[in-house]
């Protein structure tokens, strides 16, 4: 198993119950397979999926600010999680935090057919909340548009 989902079951912060409940740091979750998923993005807009995205990590950072962890400490944690949540794996060939712009890669992610606007939303928000400044995150490149992985920048707004 993910190292990551061993230590959150261990901490329970993720548990299987007899009951049919999934519990996911202190509230429910539900697991669809990604197809599923993948359907209702098709109904909204790059921006909306993106946006909804940014506010999905938010409850797990609360939690996580709550037992002072530290903030790249937290970085780390959040890029884990998101290997946990089936987003690929992460690595950041590029730290830059004079510059404020940090490249990310994402591997091993399955072929996404509406691009990678939730995993954009993801990283924007765990950027932001770790390095406290106001992140956004664009892919440019994608394994859907046939690279051999996707890309991202996460970069501040003018
Ligand atoms: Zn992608």
């Amino acid at each position: 198993m993910h190292k990551k989902a061993e230590e959150l079951m261990f901490a329970d912060l993720l548990s299987f119950g007899e009951n049919g409940r999934i519990n996911l740091f202190n509230g429910s979750a539900f697991l669809f397979p990604s197809e599923f998923i993948l359907n209702l993005e098709e109904k909204l807009s790059p921006d909306d999926i993106y946006e909804f995205a940014k506010k999905m990590p938010i409850p797990i950072i609360k939690i996580l600010c709550d037992r002072k962890m530290g903030d790249l400490e937290r970085l780390d944690f959040l890029l884990e999680l998101a290997e946990v949540f089936g987003m690929g794996s992460i690595s950041i060939p590029n730290f830059d935090q004079k510059n404020n712009t940090h490249e990310v890669t994402v591997t091993n992610t399955e072929k996404n057919k509406v691009s990678c606007h939730h995993t954009r939303g993801y990283l924007a928000t765990a950027f932001s909340s770790s390095l406290n400044k106001k992140f956004e995150c664009k892919e440019n490149e994608c394994i859907t548009t046939g690279s051999e992985n996707c890309k991202f920048t996460i970069y501040i707004k003018d």
